[in-house]
């Protein structure tokens, strides 16, 4: 592949100093990043050019959990209860998915994450092989897992069990080391201490990290109490769960204790502030967690409780609710929000080394936000516009491994006219 250099620019790199270069520049080969800096006097060394002409360039955006088929949900069920949505309505629904709604359903969230500047996500589903094509396909980078509810008979747990250890071999390191995985159970809520621990020793057995949902509602933990005697934190603690690489989704209800463990075992946090609200679960302690070094990464969650994938919403949320709520202008900058959605998002997966940041040597996951709108004048603060008042609806171009998969707007890898029909033909089919 030829040497690519984009010019002209605002470059963040979500670098340890947080360096944002104007008349900036990446210059890029094959997959990785060959330069990061001031546009060169000379750009003749590249054999392809392209001007930004002052546009922004920032590392591709990283979601830390989500379940990608579920977006043929989108609107079905709004403004209710989490445990009367979840049983009434959507599990419902879910119960009559076939691998047709998983692929059409995946390949719609694939294709928003794309159009809104996410190039990494996690995704906790059944039927994973179908989303690993689709990722695979699409050209993203996906943390997959095939996520395990704990009910039914023992033959079936072991079945569940056998097939999310048989994805997470067959496809870690797969699409060219863009699909990782990880062993999921749902949550201790939905899975016994001891289904829980054959799920830690099979994640030894791999060398994969874990995943889970983790104290999303007071009632949540109220009931962990009442059932195991300790809360959610302290009960995955005592089963060995921290011990393991641990990704947590929500980590709403947290006492200072439950802070300290986290941090301690160096558990990666997904917090998923708009979901949250939206089922008027809380908000997560991330003031807290922060100040103790917890690890803490943005989620959307699926677009049944969001209701999309746009990161660029959660990335405003977070860095004006958590000020609302500390009554404290100078709680999460826009650059802390920033970077939570980026390279913060990658350390939580452990792709810090990849991804996450531009920088040579990582790989070119990178997206440009059209700068020639309102939205972005007069030229402040680049970070400023990108957080409080840009939206991912600005991206333009996608950039994953070197190679290009947005284009002006433009798909280069996915059909999104198919997407879109295929979706709302199934769509209409479940809910008849
Ligand atoms: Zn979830």
């Amino acid at each position: 592949m030829a040497r690519k250099l984009l010019y002209n620019g605002t470059i963040i790199t979500c670098n340890a100093e947080n360096e944002v270069i104007d008349s900036g520049a990446i210059g890029f080969e094959d997959e990785k990043i060959v330069y990061v800096g001031k546009t060169p006097d000379d750009v003749s060394l590249y054999e392809e050019t392209i001007d930004l002409k002052g546009d922004i360039v920032l590392p591709g955006l990283v979601n830390t959990h989500g379940h990608t088929p579920m977006s043929l949900l989108r609107g079905y069920a709004d403004d209710l209860h989490l445990q009367t949505w979840l049983e009434d309505k959507i599990w419902p629904l879910e119960a009559k998915y076939t691998p047709e709604h998983v692929k059409w359903g995946a390949n719609l969230s694939i294709l928003e994450m794309i159009r809104t500047g996410t190039t990494t996500f996690v995704d906790m589903y059944d039927y994973m092989d179908i989303v690993g094509k689709a990722v695979d396909e699409a050209g993203i980078r996906g943390v997959l897992c095939r996520g395990v509810i704990g009910f039914g008979s023992e033959e079936l747990l072991q079945s569940k069990l056998k097939e999310a250890a048989e994805f997470a071999k067959n496809w870690n390191n797969a699409a060219n080391g863009r699909i990782t995985t990880m062993l999921s159970p749902h949550s201790p809520y939905t899975c016994s201490p001891e289904y829980i621990s054959q799920i830690i020793d099979k994640s030894v057995e791999l060398n994969v990290p874990l995943h889970t949902h983790m104290s999303e509602t007071k009632y949540e933990v109220d009931k962990n109490i009442e059932d195991f005697g300790a809360t959610p934190v302290a009960h995955l603690d005592s089963l060995g769960f921290f011990d393991r690489p641990a990704l947590v989704a929500h980590a709403v209800h947290l006492s200072d204790a439950d802070i300290e463990i986290l941090a301690r075992k160096n558990v990666s946090v997904s917090h998923n502030i708009i979901s949250n609200l939206k089922l008027g679960s809380g908000i997560a302690p991330v003031g807290k967690m922060l100040a103790h070094g917890v690890t803490v990464s943005l989620g959307t969650d699926s677009v049944a409780s969001n209701n999309n994938l746009d990161l660029f919403e959660e990335i405003k949320s977070v860095a004006t609710i958590h000020k609302g709520i500390a009554q404290d202008a100078t709680a999460i900058s826009a650059e802390q929000a920033l970077r939570m959605a980026t390279i913060d998002g990658a350390a939580a997966v452990w792709l810090g080394d990849k991804t996450g940041s531009l920088e040579v040597g990582k790989d070119a996951d990178f997206i440009v936000v059209e700068t020639n709108q309102s939205f972005y004048y007069p030229r402040h603060n680049p970070v400023s516009h990108l957080v409080y008042s840009g939206s991912g609806r600005d991206v333009r171009d996608v950039y994953v491994q070197g190679k290009q998969i947005l284009d002006n707007r433009q798909f280069k890898t996915i059909d999104e006219e198919k997407i879109l029909f295929e979706a709302n033909r199934l769509s209409r089919m479940l809910a008849e």
